[in-house]
């Protein structure tokens, strides 16, 4: 497979390497993880997946053609199953790619049916055979929607390939409405775009008036690369310049992934922004989780990235 796409080029490639493994977020190193794709073709601007080093290149999907019977395969290996699989850390499940899309509905099809618990995070479209499938596991799915504003001007500079704001809450309210729970992942916040009052109130309003009951938030940090990609792919002059003087007085942080650190606002303006969203986010029945991955020197909770399970007994996965 090598096709186009007005937005991307996409190539197809068997993985070598384990399917099934932890993630270098410290909230996901106990969990399996699974990407089906190098890069992604939703095409976010800030994504930090462009400072590693399996990133295929700017507008470039590689698809992991041989996921399926490669994770069956190590599955028959295992001496212990994972209870829970995480969708995904470094790309997306729900990319507007057939190949993909077919690829993870056999997938999840085969994961809920062998009663394992499902994870996932998307800013994805969801097709309909999805929801006909969770339908039938409500209890085995934990649904995340990545949504940072109802401001589609802003969404789409910032994750051009991404559902709508729209679409992504009628997402939730049908993922409500079968009974699963959902959250919202309010990552990564523009400080200075997104961060404001008015920004906030209306996001969280409308989350209330779905039923969505609890989220998580984390403010924009900076690699060179992200720095690199706001300034090539944000047209927009002062939008930019507006998110990028925010790091102008930015500080080095040790975050919990791997041995990275980041460029961050400082601590003190993270916490207000953090206590900001975590007030309004009250005011409308939410609780409001902060990323202790990616704020360390804020918090030591964490954000139930890969959900928030009742123990089964027999959780452990080896990973090894
Ligand atoms: S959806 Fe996630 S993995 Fe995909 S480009 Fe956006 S931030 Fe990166």
């Amino acid at each position: 497979m090598s096709s186009q796409s007005p937005l991307f080029r996409i190539t197809a490639e068997n993985r070598k390497s384990a399917v099934l493994t932890p993630s270098s977020l410290s909230c996901l190193s106990k969990t399996a993880t699974v990407n089906l794709t190098r890069g992604c073709a939703h095409q976010c601007v800030y994504c930090y997946t462009r400072g590693y080093s399996s990133f295929p290149g700017e507008h470039t999907i590689a698809v992991y053609a041989n996921t399926f019977e490669k994770m069956k395969a190590e599955w028959q290996r295992k001496r212990k199953i994972p209870d829970c699989v995480y969708f995904s850390p470094s790309s997306d499940i729900f990319q507007p790619i057939p190949e993909v899309l077919d690829m993870g509905y056999n997938i999840l099809h085969w994961l809920l049916n062998n009663n394992v618990r499902i994870a996932i995070l998307t800013k994805g479209v969801i097709p309909n055979r999805f929801f006909d499938l969770f339908a039938q596991f409500p209890e085995q799915i934990q649904f995340q929607h990545g949504l940072i504003t109802l401001d589609n001007s802003i969404l789409s500079m910032f994750e051009p390939g991404a559902a709508s704001a729209e679409t992504r809450i009628s997402q939730m309210r049908r993922f409500i409405d079968l009974g699963i729970t959902t959250r919202v992942r309010l990552d990564p916040i523009l400080p200075g775009l997104t961060d404001d009052e008015e920004s906030l109130e209306s996001l969280c309003l409308e989350l209330e008036q779905i039923g969505v009951r609890e989220m998580a938030a984390s403010v924009l940090f900076l690699r060179p690369v992200i720095l690199a990609s706001l300034k090539q792919n944000i047209h927009d002059n002062e939008i930019k310049q507006k998110l990028i003087s925010r790091f102008e007085n930015k500080e080095s942080l040790a975050i919990h992934a791997g041995q990275s650190r980041v460029f961050a606002l400082c601590c003190e303006e993270r916490r207000q922004i953090l206590d900001r969203v975590r007030t309004i986010a009250a005011l409308h029945q939410i609780e409001c989780h902060r990323c202790s991955c990616k704020n360390p020197d804020l918090d030591s909770s964490s954000c139930q990235i890969a959900g928030a399970w009742t123990n089964r007994g027999n959780t452990l996965f080896d990973l090894l």
